[in-house]
């Protein structure tokens, strides 16, 4: 792996800095230091130099022997805008060096359309787009979707009223590990996995039953329901019954807006399995096939071949599903354009209600990056994007949610496409924070939103199964902080 130094010198946009850096050298170790260090190899600066002739931001690098150094006069004392300018220095001699322009410039946060809206709100919808622009360097085509995913998350998040919540259950077991996965997720075929899924199954439940009494007593009501993972379906179709019973029995739910199963691995979806969902008003389930390319399936570690994706789906509608969403992955080691184009065409062809799009992630944790398997750059995924955008776009799909994840491919985005009316509204709800997220399973995450007010407070639940299992009392001693919350905001 090749090593690049990034010197900060003289600020504290080490984090951004080494952000904007990984957008362009994706597989190289990003080596950050305070200050000179020494380095015969390609070395980026990031410096602060004030002196009696005023403050400036410096970017300089020597990358394969050629020297690049871009500097801009400050003066305000304002540190982000220092930030940002520092940024703009440095994407200026990266995009030289490299001669890659990256979509969405020097903007690195996880959520650009909660941006968009409050730009919106701040200077209006031109002043926005000449914020994204001109001054995060956005391109046109990144700036519009922001703008178009920021009026559609609107629309959801105005639909959400301060007393209103939804309820996450984590199931962390998948059949197999993907390469590119960094979740705690269990195999649940090997036998340790199997051997905790009864006590794993009991306890969710009970916690289920404390958090539907806790909501009762508080006076909640329940928006949505969002079952996910790991695989839920992984689980036997009995131990599915049981939970989706836990939670009925517990919850309002043929009141709530919505009721996702996020099925994902289409090797987990069984007439039995669907009929338990179906059973219990399971509104809408997602199938993912993540490419429709036997071979990239087989590289990613996947036990399951393209057409059982296909036969998964119709399977499900002709069991009466009729809200269906299909996760697509871009920039998957050993996919190229033209086979990425190839699934999207396919996922389009089958024409289910939404699509989710996400940009491939090199997260640390995965077999991908331990394994150091090759992947695509940043440009082919752009093209990739570019693609799907226009094909999405043609097809009657719109963006209504959109996130991006740590050390994604290019620095891109992941987008939920769907048809009018079939937006998942737990996914924007829970993204943009814009309300309670009641959380039960192991590596789930209570956020507690306060009504009228821009406060969150987040309750943890335990990582792995059997730490949930065995310490199953501290959590539940835990999640009392709901009740405090509440009682302290006064709903
Ligand atoms: S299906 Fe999802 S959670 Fe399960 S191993 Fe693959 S990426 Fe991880």
């Amino acid at each position: 792996m090749n090593v690049t130094l990034l010197e900060i010198i003289d600020n504290s946009f080490h984090y951004e800095m080494e952000n904007l850096c990984r957008v362009f050298f994706p597989h190289d170790e990003i080596k950050v230091i305070k200050g000179k260090g020494d380095c015969d190899g390609d070395k980026i600066t990031a410096a602060l130099v004030k002196n009696e002739d005023g403050t400036k931001v410096i970017a300089s690098a020597t990358l394969s022997g050629r020297e690049y150094s871009c500097e801009f006069p400050m003066d305000i004392e304002d540190e982000k805008e220092q930030e940002r300018l520092m940024a703009v220095a440095l994407f200026r001699i990266l995009t030289e060096a490299t001669g890659y322009t990256p979509a969405w410039g020097i903007l690195t946060g996880v959520r650009p359309s909660k941006l968009m809206i409050t730009l919106i709100n701040e200077y209006g919808r031109q002043g926005a787009y000449d914020y994204f622009t001109d001054k995060l360097l956005v391109s046109d085509s990144k700036t519009r979707l922001a703008m178009n995913v920021a009026d559609a998350e609107e629309r959801i998040i105005r639909s959400s009223s301060p007393a209103s919540f939804s309820l996450y259950i984590g199931i962390p077991f998948c059949p197999t590990r993907c390469s590119y996965c960094s979740f705690v997720s269990h195999s649940i075929e090997t036998p340790g996995a199997k051997r905790l899924v009864p006590d794993y199954v009991e306890k969710l439940c009970d916690e289920i039953s404390l958090i539907g009494e806790t909501a009762r007593d508080l006076g909640l009501k329940l928006e949505s329901v969002y079952f996910g993972g790991g695989t839920p379906t992984s689980l036997p179709a009995e131990s599915i019954d049981r939970i989706c019973s836990a939670v009925e029995n517990s919850f309002d739910v043929r009141s709530s807006r919505e009721y996702t199963v996020e099925a994902g691995r289409p090797d987990t979806i069984t007439t039995e399995r669907l009929d338990v969902l179906k059973r219990h008003g399971v509104t809408r389930i997602s199938i993912n096939p993540q490419t429709f390319n036997d071979d990239v399936l087989k590289n990613i570690g996947r036990a399951h071949s393209a057409q059982q994706a296909v036969d998964a789906y119709k399977l499900s509608r002709s069991m009466g599903f009729d809200n269906i969403n299909m996760d697509l992955i871009a920039g998957l080691p050993g996919d190229t354009v033209e086979s990425f184009m190839s699934s999207v065409d396919t996922a389009v062809e089958l024409d289910p209600e939404s699509i989710t799009v996400h940009s491939l992630a090199l997260k640390r944790s995965s077999r991908l990056v331990t394994g150091g398997e090759r992947v695509e750059d940043g440009s082919r995924m752009s093209r990739m994007l570019e693609y799907n955008s226009d094909k999405l776009g043609q097809s009657g799909y719109f963006p209504y949610y959109m996130y991006r994840q740590s050390r994604s491919l290019g620095n891109m985005e992941n987008v939920g496409w769907c048809r009018q009316g079939a937006e998942c509204i737990y996914n924007v709800f829970m993204m943009e924070e814009c309300h309670t997220v009641l959380a039960c399973g192991a590596g789930s995450v209570t956020k507690l939103r306060a009504p009228y007010e821009n406060h969150i407070e987040r309750i943890f639940n335990f990582k792995y199964p059997y730490e949930y299992i065995n310490r199953f009392q501290e959590l539940i001693d835990r999640k009392q902080l709901i009740r405090d919350f509440y009682t302290a905001y006064k709903i």
